[in-house]
């Protein structure tokens, strides 16, 4: 039987037809080498940014439906240029959106998960010798309303498709050579990883290295789907191999460095000291869909019998945290200011090589130190310290980190693509 390979290519990889074309000829050659190839693209160069932008300058809250309506709409206009591209080189091919194929999410708008894919129009155009193109991003629910996986989502819906499709492998194409030590716009010396294993590379994603979608490896590691993150423009270049960790071998106490500056930090003073309160609170904000990710809850104040609760939440949800939390202040008793402070970002550094290894944390907090830099909140995972700073400190402390842990290479690293500017 045939294999099938999944490609995905991200925006700088389609931003104008000439590269559109460079891609169509990265498929076709895939498709020379025997296999049945199923594509995914994301919308062209800073289209989805641009798309924020509009909905923004006309409404300061836009519907989730009629966003999902909009942003799906960026990755409907490359994969029709992209299945023209490859058919004027001669070759035969289809372009698909969601609903057309059946990626079935959740009813849940802007972060919507997949639930299901249908295989049969797949298959069936497989079958009949066409190479697919898939609108990346994009999904549809039961009653037929388009969602969107979250911004990124493109690498989830390749994964979810070579999962779906029991894939041999799924490659990402994009701006740079594969994964880094850290974001190679921050440190141009960065090293590539030649491999990385799946529970690292989900906690250097959900850190913030933006190069692969965190579900997309949560989805690779959940199905065993092989992953490669390369370069379209160098396709000499092996990237980086995501696998299992056992065929990992350790050697240094970390890996990789990672920033996140699109989180909010919330401290809810004065929560009265009793049980069932915390519940309630982060019951509520789990029924709006607000993802927390780090917390902490200081030691009860005896006079007062209460505590402050703080917590960090994605930006994009602050105005419906702030509002779930002020229908909460009766419920529950809150009598104290809710604080909100945006201006933060979260460091972390992630490696399964510190397990069992002593000095790691103490290191990272004395080179902050150092540099003068306050650490907010800490929390920590079995191979993933992070640190919330001041948002204007989180470069330097990425350059910091990335030098006490030796993750430098003499090279500078390839780098495509201008962040937008809108
Ligand atoms: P695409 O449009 O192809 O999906 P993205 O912009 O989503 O591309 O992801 C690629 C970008 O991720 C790179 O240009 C780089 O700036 C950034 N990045 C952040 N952290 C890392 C990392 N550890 N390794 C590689 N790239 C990283
Ligand atoms: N076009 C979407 C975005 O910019 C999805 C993606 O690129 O993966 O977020
Ligand atoms: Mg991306």
């Amino acid at each position: 039987m045939r294999k099938i390979i999944v490609q995905k290519f991200g925006g700088t990889s389609v931003a104008d037809t000439d590269k559109i074309k460079n891609v169509a000829r990265t498929v076709i050659k895939e498709k020379e080498n025997g296999n049945d190839v199923v594509v995914v693209v994301s919308a062209m160069g800073h289209t989805t940014d641009y798309l924020v932008k509009m909905a923004k300058d006309l409404s300061p809250n836009p519907s989730g439906r009629e966003m999902d309506m909009l942003l799906s709409t960026g990755e409907g206009v490359s994969i029709a240029l992209l299945a023209m591209a490859i058919q004027a080189q001669g070759y035969s091919a289809v372009s698909f959106n969601a609903m057309q194929i059946g990626i079935m999410t959740e009813n849940v708008h802007s972060k919507a998960r997949i639930v299901d894919i249908k295989t049969e129009k797949l298959r069936k155009n497989l079958n009949e010798g066409k190479i697919i193109v898939v609108a990346g991003f994009q999904g549809v629910t039961e009653d037929g309303e388009i969602t969107t996986l979250g911004r990124g989502g493109s690498d989830t819906s390749a994964v979810a498709l070579a999962a779906a499709l029991n894939a041999e492998r799924c490659d990402i194409y994009t701006d740079v050579e594969g994964v880094y030590t850290t974001d190679p716009r921050v440190v141009p010396n960065a090293s590539r990883l030649d491999k990385v294993s799946y529970e690292e590379m989900l906690e250097l994603a959900h850190a913030g290295a933006n190069v692969l979608h965190p579900r997309s490896v949560e989805t690779a590691k959940q199905f065993g789907v092989p992953m490669r993150v390369r370069s379209s423009f160098k396709l000499d270049n092996l990237g980086t191999l995501i696998l299992g960790v056992e065929k990992m071998e350790i050697y240094k106490p970390v890996t990789g460095v990672a920033a996140d500056s699109s989180q909010a930090r919330i401290v809810v003073c004065d929560v009265p000291d009793k049980p069932g309160v915390a519940a309630k609170l982060f019951t509520k904000l789990a029924s709006e869909n607000i993802s927390v990710d780090m917390i902490i809850q200081s030691y009860a104040r005896k006079v007062s019998n209460t505590n402050d609760i703080a917590f960090t939440i994605d930006m994009a949800d602050l105005s419906k945290t702030v509002s779930a939390l002020e229908n909460l202040k009766s419920e529950i008793g809150l009598t104290g200011d809710i604080q909100i402070n945006d201006n933060i970002a979260k460091v972390s550094i992630v490696g399964a090589g510190m397990i069992d290894r002593p000095g790691v944390a103490s290191t990272m907090f004395e080179t902050l130190g150092q540099q003068g830099i306050n650490i907010r909140m800490i929390s920590t995972s079995e191979i993933k310290i992070s640190c919330l700073v001041d948002k204007d400190d989180a470069q330097k402390a990425v350059k910091a980190l990335h030098e006490v842990f030796e993750l430098s290479c003499d090279e500078t690293a390839d780098v495509k693509g201008d962040l937008p500017d809108v």
